[in-house]
């Protein structure tokens, strides 16, 4: 599967984010700047309730990650049925 590719240069989607109203900070992961329009489709979840947007190009390793911590917290029993009701995933 192909990544999602990011504009280039970089200044023409940092200028499109601040035109268009979208965030621009650094990925979390590959710490790259991105524009909120070139997030990936998973994000990386650091607590069960919380997470934060990866660009495309870590969003395939921000979802392995995110996957491995889910199974850590499940383990731990970090995850409790009601309070994970208002998201849908109890
Ligand atoms: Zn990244």
């Amino acid at each position: 599967m192909s990544k999602p590719r990011m504009i280039q240069p970089r200044w023409l989607a940092r200028f499109l984010a601040f035109v268009c109203g979208y965030f621009w900070l650094p990925c979390p992961l590959c710490k790259q700047d991105f524009a909120g329009f070139e997030a990936g489709e998973s994000g990386l979840m650091n607590t069960p309730y919380e997470g934060q947007m990866v660009c495309a190009g870590c969003s395939e390793q921000a979802h392995l990650i995110s996957m491995e911590r889910w199974a850590i917290w499940r383990e731990h029993g970090v995850l409790k049925r009601d309070a994970l009701k208002p998201y849908g995933l109890a």
